[in-house]
């Protein structure tokens, strides 16, 4: 059964923590993209309270070397997905969270003004589990039912001098097969002729990347 978002934009079902670091979003500003990251703190440790903290800014900053660089930053991302596929959302679709930082989407600044941000527990290491990519998989087909976002593109693609996540295990071709099951979503996120191609053997699955990877952005 698809999980529904209510009229602000909150998943029903999923766990709810309140961040503070959001704001309103600017007026007639759509919804027009994904954003995916990996986060996990202490870095390379998984399932711990910290994510949690560092997104309502009780991130105790004596607990560990790496919390004291990063216990004054305010950010938020409206989804985290778990390694166990929990999802919990911080900040409702409706307001402008504060994941992607400075950033750029063909020409545009501030991406967190028209994107959604999901966090997928993880790091550069180790693969992301099944469980993430089903229920990572479920929440892109439901917010692509609600909002016009064209595209899902990686932290990387918005912020490439400073960012590398979602980083070399967030299987792209993977993600993009399970949308497939959605023809609507596909067609929308603009992946469903690569999709093909890579299906129909015309390019390997690696060479199946996010739009944005290109240097020259294609307009339609
Ligand atoms: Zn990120």
């Amino acid at each position: 059964m698809r999980p529904k978002l209510t009229e602000e934009g909150v998943l029903e079902g999923a766990r709810f923590i309140a961040s503070p670091n959001f704001d309103e979003r600017p007026a007639a500003c759509g919804i027009e993209l994904l954003v995916v990251h990996y986060i996990s703190l202490p870095p390379g440790s998984f399932g711990g309270p910290a994510i949690e903290e560092f997104f309502t800014n009780r991130l105790d900053p004596r607990a560990h070397p790496f919390f004291a660089t990063i216990a004054n930053l305010k950010a938020s991302a409206h989804f985290l997905v778990r390694r166990s596929g929990a999802v919990i959302q911080f900040v409702p679709c409706a307001k402008r969270a504060w994941h992607a930082g400075e950033s750029t989407w063909r020409g545009k600044p501030r991406c967190n003004d028209f994107s959604i941000g999901i966090e997928v527990e993880g790091d550069e290491k180790k693969p992301f589990t099944a469980a993430q990519y089903r229920r990572l998989a479920a929440l892109t087909r439901v917010l692509m039912a609600r909002y016009p976002i064209s595209e899902v593109v990686g932290h990387c693609d918005i912020a490439p001098s400073r960012k590398t996540d979602p980083g070399p295990q967030f299987d792209w071709a993977r993600y993009r097969a399970m949308l497939g099951m959605n023809g609507r979503a596909v067609r929308r996120a603009g992946i469903g002729r690569r999709r093909r191609d890579a299906l129909a053997g015309k390019t390997s699955a690696l060479a199946a990347r996010p739009r944005l990877r290109r240097r020259t952005p294609r307009r339609r």
